[in-house]
């Protein structure tokens, strides 16, 4: 069986990781010239489904070299006002292991993952592959690229993200809504000086804070040990790229909420998005404006938040569609790349079972429709959650939230 993959994400990288460990020939295509030419985001948090789908996939030393690159593990979440009051304190289970991966829950750099679930596929994954459509036949797929060339596979799998061209053929009806959430994300590297500016709360784990219109989330990736030493000594051969300890930060609200049009910011360069995600904190607490001046400002990115629909079930076929190229959310939840993982996990084993493809792919599916459009819908929640902040009502849904086991703490 020959699968073709659109797309070098998350989700693609991982399912090809998948069927290259269990003997099928697969090949990626993606659409940019490699892996880190783009703003995609520093900062995942992954849990048990992403621990399990790498688990699965990925082959024992790379996944080992996975576990080793994760971040310390945060300790409690916590609500803050702009001036650094504790508003709510939620701490996470103590009981949980971080290097169980049934019980993961931890930070990863987004950029370090990936260099570790393309590790290996190198002869697989072409870059500058741009797909512009496929043509399905009884007995395989054509793909056509940008370039005019073209491919042939037994199966091709969309995993070419919130945009995917596959989907966009395979289900034109299936709606992609924009949720009228706007965010400005940045990084600060994490060096003496923006070490003192941080507040306690924020070194024991993801922070939120509210401030009038606007909020900030902020969760900081600091390695068990620097990626390239655990890859020297795990897998030797294996190229991860030094990336220093830092502060992730998203400044986020709704449509025309953040100081500046909606259509300035989309095609705003890195400075001027980071001075207006300054300008909207000017009246915060001094610490939280040092520490924001202190952003590398070049790696400050914008981005419109997106949210699939629920589609109806359709015809199974050859060619299919996993992570946010079927059911993309909001990144309230922290929960888009986990299930995408998830998906590639579950494609890979549905199709290394199962004798027909046809067969498999209509239940991998069925159970995808699931769980991605549950994942979609309480992410869509959050987000409404989150879209009241600083209003009394947010304040009662944030006392509110389930406390996590072990949970201590409550607002003053
Ligand atoms: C700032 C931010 C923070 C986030 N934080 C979290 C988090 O903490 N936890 C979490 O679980 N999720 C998080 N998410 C969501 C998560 O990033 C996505 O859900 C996840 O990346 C989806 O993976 P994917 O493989 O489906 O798509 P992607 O990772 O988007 O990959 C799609 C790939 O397809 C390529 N492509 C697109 N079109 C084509 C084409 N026509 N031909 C070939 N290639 C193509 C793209 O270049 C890209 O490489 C966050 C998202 C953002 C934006």
């Amino acid at each position: 069986m020959r699968v073709a993959v659109a797309g070098a994400g998350l989700g693609g990288l991982c399912l090809a990781q998948g069927l290259v460990r269990d003997g099928v020939d697969v090949h990626v295509y993606e659409r940019d010239s490699g892996l880190d030419v783009r703003r995609q985001g520093y900062r995942l948090h992954l849990d048990a489904r992403a621990g399990l789908a790498l688990q699965r996939c990925l082959p024992p030393e790379l996944f080992r070299l996975f576990l080793a690159t994760t971040g310390r593990r945060s300790t409690v979440v916590t609500v803050l006002t702009a001036q650094l009051r504790v508003l709510r304190r939620m701490a996470v289970d103590p009981n949980l292991d971080p290097g169980d991966p049934a019980t993961l829950s931890t930070s990863v750099d987004r950029g370090t993952l990936r260099e570790i679930l393309a590790a290996g596929l190198d002869a697989r994954i072409h870059f500058g592959r741009e797909l512009v459509g496929y043509a399905q036949e009884a007995d395989g797929v054509t793909l056509r690229f940008a370039d005019g060339s073209t491919e042939a596979a037994d199966v091709l799998v969309g995993a070419d993200g919130v945009n995917s061209v596959v989907r966009r053929t395979l289900l034109p009806d299936a709606p992609v809504v924009d949720t009228g959430s706007r965010v400005i994300y940045g990084k600060v590297p994490l060096d003496d000086a923006a070490r003192r500016l941080i507040p306690p709360a924020m070194y024991e784990g993801f922070t939120a804070i509210i401030g009038g219109d606007v909020g900030l989330a902020a969760g900081l990736v600091e390695f068990q040990r620097a990626p390239e030493d655990a890859a020297a000594e795990i897998a030797p051969g294996i190229r991860v790229t030094s990336t220093g300890d830092y502060l992730m930060w998203g400044l986020s609200a709704g449509r025309d909420r953040l100081g500046a049009p909606d259509t300035e910011l989309a095609v705003a360069d890195p400075a001027a998005l980071h001075a207006v995600a300054c300008r909207a904190i000017r009246s915060w607490h001094p610490d939280l404006r040092a520490l924001l001046a202190r952003t590398a400002v070049d790696e400050t990115f914008f981005i419109r938040v997106r949210s699939s629909e629920r589609v109806a079930a359709w015809a199974p076929s050859r060619v299919t569609l996993l992570g946010d190229g079927i059911h993309a959310m909001s990144p309230a939840r922290g929960s888009g790349a986990n299930t995408a993982l998830m998906d590639a996990a579950n494609l890979c084993a549905a199709l290394t079972t199962g004798s027909d493809i046809i067969a498999a792919i209509a239940q991998y599916e069925e159970g995808m429709r699931d769980y991605g459009f549950a994942a979609v819908e309480a992410s869509r929640e959050a987000e409404a959650a989150y879209a009241g902040r600083g209003n009394p009502v947010w304040l009662w849904i944030v006392n509110h939230l389930p406390k996590p086991r072990g949970a201590r703490g409550s607002v003053r």
